[in-house]
Parts: structure tokens; sequence; C-alpha cells
């Protein structure tokens, strides 16, 4: 199994990523707890979604037995202050799809020994950003976002389920957040606390997932902004740790339609 997870890096490399870990399946309690939590002070705004057997997301299912987290880092925009109306991974082609295809090449590694794998890729009754932690690959910051230890917090994550029984990653990230505070003191909005993220108050739920038209407090808080915001990512000093992209992997904004009063641009 040691080589054929070589092999599985090396596929993953050549297909993009930056980095692949593995981590071994198991009931992430520690995650649920923070989600009940979490939900239990209706945080999460109109995604009901995320409310609904959220139990699922930390409990893989009965046939995994390894994860596997390929880690895609982009770069920040070269935003001029006034210019930000949008996040950087909207800034090309749709990054599901993109990186779905990506980790094909995984798939096909997977398939020599006849092992039974799926993917996730942002869509999926899954948390993504604990399984990246958990194959050592970095931590959750204050702002709720991955940080890479490699690549900082401008990564996508892509995930592969298999029943093969891979080596995990021994190697464990012990980086957290420490003392810094600058996401919650930049973000725009006070979205971010000492709880995580209150969704009704952030940008990106605003311009990205809102079901309803915006009131006009919310109008105002969004500005010119159209899709999304990266200002608790641009204020992480990990963030100096940032790549440019090798591929082009993300969201084609034109995709979208802009959510509110275009007139602003
Ligand atoms: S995306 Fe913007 S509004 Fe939302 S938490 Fe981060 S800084 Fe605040
Ligand atoms: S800005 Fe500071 S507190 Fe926020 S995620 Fe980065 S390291 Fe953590």
């Amino acid at each position: 199994m040691e080589k054929l997870k070589e092999r599985i890096v090396i596929a993953g490399l050549t297909a993009g990523f930056g980095e692949i870990g593995f981590a071994r399946s198991r009931v992430l309690n520690q995650d649920i707890e923070f989600m009940a939590d979490w939900i239990s002070k209706e945080r999460y705004a109109d995604m009901n979604w995320l409310a609904r057997n959220f139990e699922r997301r930390g409990t893989p299912p009965e046939w995994v037995r390894t994860i596997i987290v390929a880690v895609k880092p982009y770069h920040p925009l070269e935003w001029n202050a006034d210019e930000k109306r949008y996040s950087a991974f909207a800034d090309g082609d749709d990054y599901h799809a993109a990186i779905s295809a990506m980790l094909s090449g995984l798939l096909k590694e997977i398939n020599t020994v006849g092992g039974r794998a799926k993917t996730c890729v942002d869509t999926s009754a899954i948390f993504e950003k604990a399984w990246a932690k958990e194959a050592g690959l970095g931590f959750i910051g204050k702002n709720k976002i991955f940080v890479s230890e490699k690549f900082g917090p401008f990564v996508l994550l892509g995930l592969v389920l298999t029943d093969l029984e891979l080596p995990a990653d021994e190697k464990k990230s012990n980086l957290n957040c420490g003392n810094c505070r600058l996401c919650i003191d930049r973000c725009p909005t006070s979205a971010l606390d000492e709880f995580g993220l209150d969704v009704r108050r952030c940008i990106s739920w605003m311009t990205i997932e809102k079901k309803s038209e915006l009131s006009e407090e919310e109008k105002i808080i969004v500005g010119n902004r159209i899709f999304g915001c990266d200002e608790c990512l641009l204020a992480c000093p990990w963030s100096k740790k940032s790549l440019p992209s090798r591929r082009p992997t993300h969201l084609a904004i034109s995709k979208r339609k802009p959510r509110m009063n275009t007139d602003k641009y």
C-alpha cells in the first residue's frame, strides 16, 4: 500500500495539486460538537441544509477506510482598495468541475487495485476542512477557513474517500491561530468572533448564497461587491505563503448573476 500511496501522491502533484494528505477514517466527534453548538446559536442564516443531519458530516460512510485530501493553492487577486468586487476563488472556471477533473488521476490509481472511491468537492455532506486538518496539512483558523501550513488560506480542497487501508500520515499540524485575531478585527461586518462565523452578517453569504433579496441594510454592507469577500483571508499572516495558481481552476463570475444593486458598478 505504501507504493500505491506514492503513486496517488504523484498523480495528485502531476494534476496540479500542491499537496496530498492521508487520514484514517473515524468519527470527528469534536467537530460534530462544535457544529452542534454553532447550529444552536442559529448562525447559519437561510442555509438550513447545514443544520440537517449535520452529524453525518463528521461521520464517513462505513465502507470508507481512508480519506485522501488534495490541496490546490491559488493566489489572492491584486485588488485596488476600491475594487474588491469578487473573491479570488471566483476568478476563472468553476472550481468544482476543475478540482473533480484533477482528482481523476487519483481515482485511476485506486481503480488499478480494484478499490472503491468517491470524490467530494465542496458540495458533499462532509467536514472537508476538518479532514484536511486530520491529514496533518494545516489548521482551521478563527475565520473558519482552512489554513494550509504550506500555502496559507488561499487554497481549495478536494477529497477522495476510499475503502483501501492506505497508510495515514503520522505528522499532525500543531499550529493554530494563537493570540492572533487579525481576521476578526478586519471583518467589515463583525461577522467573526470567538464562537466562529455568524453567516447572517457575512458578505460572502449575502452575495453568493442568500436566497431572498438583500435588505436595505445588507445592500449598504455589501457596497460594490458582487461575489464573495476575501477580507478575512487577506488579513491572515499565513496568506503570505500564497502561491500563484499553476492552472486555472476557478468559477467564472460571468456564469452567476450578480446579487444586488447593479447600478453601483
Ligand atoms: S468573508 Fe468578509 S464578511 Fe465574511 S467573515 Fe470574512 S471578512 Fe467577514
Ligand atoms: S488572521 Fe490570525 S486569527 Fe485569523 S485565521 Fe489567520 S492566524 Fe488565525
